[in-house]
């Protein structure tokens, strides 16, 4: 039985300046299941990343519920989203914002620090299995400067899951990278909803789009199609690509 995770309700957002108003959503209703993975696709400014902070607690919602695991987060204080965000929601951006002067164990650490349960063991130990998981373990005390984007973007993801968060949110992850380590991000989001993880993600790129389970498209501020694709975590373009080669070669061999 799936278990509704992340419930909108008429949701509004609205940024006032003293010159303008800007609608950014306007009547966003819609639920994501625990494990779904989806994708939020738009063109640019028509309210992706605004959607996405709501979801994950940066910011607050001006009309309209929200309700995050049956819990109604649309009201509460700054001092509650953050611990919430701090536990359950891993959060992952276009431009990896890791802290430039600590090192790839440092920012790991970074959210997990602020966790007063944890005992600074624990915390060694998850910072090191997170950077396991993207590979990046041979790279702890490097500096982010002397990473290459990708693996930049590895330490980001590690960050974002070092806490086991139940949502992962992820802004444009892939918009700064090559097609090689764009592949390698989305194969490691692809793992982490294979085991459990709720996935969110805003991208441009149709491939990334097709991984997900369901695809929702914003127009000006509202939905325009929520749709659901099957084949998740489809082979991608350029696997299908290298097996269509290594198929013709074969075929070309015999
Ligand atoms: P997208 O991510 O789809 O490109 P955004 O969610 O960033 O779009 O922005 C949606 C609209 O809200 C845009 O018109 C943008 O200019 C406006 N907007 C976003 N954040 C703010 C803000 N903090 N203050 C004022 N306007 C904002
Ligand atoms: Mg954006």
């Amino acid at each position: 039985m799936s278990r509704v995770l992340i419930e909108l309700s008429d949701v509004k957002k609205v940024f006032r300046t003293e010159e303008v108003e800007t609608h950014a959503l306007s009547d966003i209703s819609f639920t994501i299941n625990a494990n779904d993975y989806v994708s939020i696709s738009g063109p640019s400014g028509c309210g992706k990343s605004t959607l996405l902070s709501l979801i994950g607690l940066l910011d607050t919602v001006t009309e309209g519920q929200y309700k995050l695991a049956g819990h109604d987060v649309s009201a509460i204080s700054k001092a509650e989203r953050s611990r919430i965000r701090n536990k359950e929601i891993g959060f992952i951006f276009q431009s990896f914002n890791l802290i430039s002067d600590l090192t790839v164990e440092e920012n790991v650490d970074l959210p997990l620090s602020y966790r007063d349960s944890l005992s600074k063991s624990q915390r060694i130990q998850m910072v090191d299995e997170a950077l396991k998981k993207v590979s990046m373990d041979h790279r702890k005390k490097h500096y982010p400067s002397q990473l290459s984007g990708g693996q930049q973007q590895r330490v980001a993801i590690a960050r974002a899951i070092a806490g086991k968060p139940s949502l992962i949110l992820a802004d444009e992850p892939t918009g700064n990278l090559d097609s090689k380590n764009a592949e390698a991000v989305m194969a490691l989001l692809d793992d982490l909803h294979r085991s459990g993880s709720t996935i969110c993600i805003v991208t441009h790129d149709p491939r990334s789009a097709s991984r997900a389970q369901r695809n929702i498209d914003i127009h000006d501020g509202v939905i325009i199609a929520d749709t659901a694709q099957v084949n998740p975590h489809a082979t991608s373009t350029s696997e299908k690509t290298e097996w269509a080669s290594r198929i013709e070669e074969t075929t070309e061999k015999a």
